[in-house]
């Protein structure tokens, strides 16, 4: 099926193209003539091949066919991308490649097989021809220069070059602002190595140049908070955790050990900071509501801890809150009810397992752990926690 749609569509182009082309000859005064032509010839015989269902054969017959003039270089364009991604890379070079080697090209033209020539060797693996076109591109500052930083990035992002991603991020934020998420993330991996081996003041100046670009950044604000506890700033990390709790609070989870950590050092009001939390929000997130439970145990009655968790719940189903009421209460009942209650811990338990936590809002991927880039759009910071008994 597909294989047809792609046919169809190459013919349509084909004789677009060739119409473009008979129509340039003609105003350029080499009028071809109207029957037995190489050229009608060539596309009868091209046609021939195609109904006899050879279509490799029909493909090179078609495009010897159309001449290359100003008028069907975009037909051509359009030629070598669709083999590009019909899978038949090999064919999209030699075409792209024929194309560049035209002397009367205007330079717009020029450009643009360059890009699709460079994205040709990209789909092929072929990243040092790819990028020594790409940056051409871009030094020249062609008015496809922001498309070729576009291409550029992701071949330095692929090979985790992590210093060259960022020069060429920092030229390509200047051309599209919501480049920022992207870079912040560039600038939390370039502090990655510099943290493992703990050159701290290194790995600080990233981070923060993270967040200066996008002061939403949360993945900087938790290596921040984790960074400043490892070496003893408690106060420092904990301003950081209040950051992000100010900036998402949905992300709070993420940051429960390090908050636990910071009440150790007698850095952070915890109860507090829960109940901001929960305040801050009409849904909080359940694992936050559970802490606050917890920390509630200390001083409060079974019955108040049940209806604090119980009112959350009725707001939004959790099957996590659910686990937390019946093992809350199986201690507190008699010997047959402790055995109901187990039944019913063993098949919301069942019922937890394998469901995702994280779910990507770009392609809809679900995980159980967060990642920072979607393994499958490559998306960066575009998976975010799900509430709810979705998520256990
Ligand atoms: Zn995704």
């Amino acid at each position: 099926m597909q294989e047809l749609m792609f046919l169809g569509l190459f013919v349509v182009a084909l004789a677009i193209g060739w119409y473009l082309g008979r129509r340039e000859a003609i105003k350029v005064g080499f009028m071809l003539k109207p029957h037995g032509s190489a050229l009608d010839r060539q596309y009868f015989i091209g046609l021939n091949y195609l109904l006899n269902e050879q279509p490799d054969e029909a493909i090179e017959t078609f495009i010897r066919a159309l001449e290359v003039n100003p008028e069907t270089v975009e037909t051509h364009i359009a030629i070598g991308k669709l083999f590009c991604q019909r899978g038949d890379v090999e064919r999209a070079i030699k075409v792209h490649q024929n194309l560049l080697a035209r002397p009367n090209l205007s330079r717009e033209q020029a450009d643009h097989v360059q890009l699709e020539l460079a994205r040709d060797y990209l789909a092929v693996g072929m990243d040092h021809r790819a990028e020594r076109l790409l940056e051409e591109l871009v030094e020249v500052r062609s008015p496809l220069r922001e498309e070729a930083l576009v291409d550029l990035v992701k071949v330095y992002e692929r090979e985790h070059d992590w210093r060259r991603a960022i020069q060429v991020g920092d030229k390509l934020l200047r051309e599209r602002a919501a480049f920022s998420v992207t870079l912040a993330h560039y600038y939390c991996e370039s502090a990655q190595l510099p943290l493992k081996n703990n050159e701290l003041p290194q790995a600080r100046s990233l981070l923060k140049q993270a967040l200066e670009i996008d002061p939403q950044c949360i993945r900087a604000l938790l290596l921040l908070a984790e960074l400043e506890m490892d070496q003893g700033q408690a106060r420092d990390g904990a301003r950081w955790l209040q950051r992000l709790a100010d900036t998402d609070s949905d992300f709070v989870p993420q940051a429960l050990p390090l908050i636990r950590r910071c009440a150790d050092n007698a850095a952070l009001n915890v109860p507090l900071f829960l109940d901001q939390v929960i305040a801050a929000s009409a849904y909080p997130p359940m694992p936050v509501i559970l802490a606050k439970a917890d920390e509630m145990r200390a001083s409060a009655s079974l019955s108040e801890i049940s209806q604090f968790v119980l009112g959350h719940i009725q707001q939004r189903p959790s099957l996590r809150g659910l686990l937390y009421l019946i093992d809350l209460h199986s201690d507190h009942v008699d010997a047959r009810g402790r055995d109901n209650l187990l039944i019913l811990r063993s098949i919301v338990e069942a019922l937890i397992t394998g469901k995702p936590a994280f779910r990507c809002s770009a392609c809809g991927f679900s995980a159980k752990r967060l990642h920072w880039q979607c393994p499958t759009c490559h998306g960066w910071s575009t998976i975010r926690p799900l509430k709810g008994s979705e998520t256990a």
